[in-house]
């Protein structure tokens, strides 16, 4: 049977990965790193200590405090206001995912995506979606089949 676990970020329900070491399955907390990312964003503590970290190697760091100032300006002269970031990432998830035809489909595909890599999963899903595809032609020429054949028995 395959393990899981609930995300404390998203409260998603995630399957223990096939490759995962016991002491890595047993410290996991998150469904994916995004979530995990989200989750600490949000922790006051974790800001604050990141803060520090950076305020403290800023001043220790003469040459580093430029790079920074000279990246922050840069990044203000550009003007992308969150919700333009929001935008992107939505462009970026339509780009990366816009392939896949539904909901489930697409579900399934990240799951994959998560335990195999992205090159893995896209493989498996569009092999999986290439015999649900012939499954279906199959489908449909056993109905015409059936009808043909019944339309010919009326016939006499
Ligand atoms: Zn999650």
């Amino acid at each position: 049977m395959i393990e899981t676990k609930t995300c404390e970020g998203c409260g998603a329900q995630y399957e223990r990965p096939p490759n995962a070491r016991n002491w890595n399955w047993g410290q996991r907390r998150f469904c994916s790193r995004g979530c995990g990312a989200r989750v600490a964003a949000m922790d006051p503590a974790h800001r604050k200590k990141c803060g520090d970290g950076l305020r403290a190697r800023l001043a220790s760091d003469p040459e580093a405090k430029a790079r920074h100032t000279a990246a922050a300006k840069a990044n203000i002269a550009k003007g992308r206001p969150l919700s333009d970031r929001k935008k992107s990432g939505a462009t970026r998830s339509r780009n990366t995912l816009g392939w896949l035809p539904d909901a489930e489909t697409r579900k399934l595909y990240i799951r994959l995506r998560e335990q195999y890599g992205a090159a893995k999963a896209k493989e498996m899903v569009k092999e999986s979606m290439a015999v649900a595809a012939r499954r279906e032609v199959r489908r449909n020429q056993q109905e015409m089949d059936r009808r043909h054949r019944r339309e010919l028995e009326q016939r006499y």
